[in-house]
């Protein structure tokens, strides 16, 4: 197998930035460090070392030595151990924005990213050491494996972008996965960064629900003060190719909307937290909220998710910020579909108990179980 081959389809538009703020074409680097960024999450969750540039922490350290990231990135001096060639794709409509607003807000503008199908191409460029071809494969093919279960692939994944499907990835050609060559694990004492993802840090949860009307546009229209204009929205919610419909309910914004209300509510006052968890004054949201996209007939489906820190402003934690996120979605189980009752998010979205699924890591779990667990996602099985 010299080049690993991926499939992939979009679910929700695929965006990896651009100069001006739109989107010309696929940019590579965009994918790599959204790669890169699960990777260093899943190595921290494991155990291994992820380094850190930010704290000054960058590869090579003083010894010459790479850490376990850097060894399938690269870095100063070391050349990724892979070329990355993703969809050709040109953005001919780039200044296409659509417009959500509320009655007191001045509105989102969703600018228009990639939806449709395309190839990722991993070509070898060099072998980590006691790497085979195949552990490269495979460790880059379950970053991705879970990227599609739980998550979302590039940039502004907080705000509905990068669902994606990837094809032919089965969680049972992971079996015998090694996480990195043995000798590197052992190179350095791990220091723990408690402020970098780390998997075990990470929440996961998707959500079914039906519109009852059976009419996407009229359900958003209930939701959200404005919508222009009408061809973009069109645009987003007429999505098809040969064999399937690819609707996307561009809905994100509104689900933040009311998070945000009820961080506010809950926590009046801590401005700092509030900023953390749901992106203001310039930093990245901790919580991340997709569109919604069909799974069966009327019924749709979107994932909310993040990395929390154990501790996020004085007197709050983790474990804090993850009940009152359970109680606003109406989850009461762990780790499996099960129905919602009258959660306050719910009511806010006029939705009627919609199923989740909840995924933290439980107290006794390591994090190689919670790992496990999470790839035996039924994303790719119909819902109940
Ligand atoms: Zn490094």
């Amino acid at each position: 197998m010299q080049t690993l081959t991926i499939r992939l389809r979009t679910r929700t538009p695929l965006w990896t930035g651009g100069l001006d703020g739109s989107m010309d074409r696929i940019h590579e680097t965009g994918l790599l460090g959204s790669l890169r960024w699960w990777y260093e999450a899943i190595v921290r969750g494991l155990g291994g070392w992820a380094c850190d540039p930010t704290e000054g922490d960058r590869c090579p350290d003083r010894q010459g030595r790479y850490c376990d990231v850097c060894t399938v990135f690269g870095a100063t001096g070391l050349q990724r151990a892979f070329r990355l060639e993703g969809p050709v794709w040109w953005n001919k409509e780039r200044s296409k924005k659509l417009v959500l607003k509320m009655r007191d807000h001045r509105g989102w503008h969703l600018g228009r990213g990639l939806l449709g199908e395309g190839t990722l191409q991993f070509v070898p460029l060099r072998l980590p050491k006691g790497w085979s071809r195949e552990n490269l494969w495979k460790t880059l093919s379950l970053t991705l494996y879970l990227i599609e279960c739980w998550s979302g692939l590039g940039a502004h994944t907080q705000q509905g972008y990068g669902v994606l499907e990837v094809d032919g990835l089965l969680p049972s050609d992971l079996d015998g996965w090694e996480p990195w060559p043995q000798q590197r694990s052992t190179l350095r004492s791990i220091q723990r960064l408690p402020d970098r993802p780390s998997l075990d840090g990470f929440f996961f949860a998707k959500v079914r629900f039906t519109i009852e009307s059976h009419e996407p546009k009229k359900w958003l229209h209930k939701c959200v003060h404005n919508i222009s204009p009408t061809d973009e929205l069109n645009w987003y919610l007429q999505q098809s190719n040969a064999s399937q419909q690819r609707s996307v309910l561009p809905l994100a914004p509104v689900v933040r909307y009311h998070l945000r209300h009820m961080v506010r509510s809950k926590w009046d006052g801590k401005y700092h937290l509030r900023h953390r968890l749901m992106g203001e004054l310039g930093q990245k949201s901790l919580i991340h909220v997709s569109h919604a996209y069909p799974v069966k007939e009327n019924k749709w489906e979107f994932r909310i998710w993040g990395w929390m820190p154990e501790s996020l402003s004085k007197g709050v934690s983790r474990a804090d910020v993850l009940t009152e996120l359970k109680s606003w979605l109406g989850v009461s189980q762990h780790h499996q579909w099960h129905p919602t009752q009258n959660a306050q998010l719910w009511i806010d979205l006029h939705l009627t108990n919609p199923e989740i699924c909840w995924y933290e890591i439980k107290s006794d779990e390591s994090t190689e179980t919670y790992l496990q667990e999470l790839l035996k996602c039924d994303c790719k099985k119909s819902p109940s």
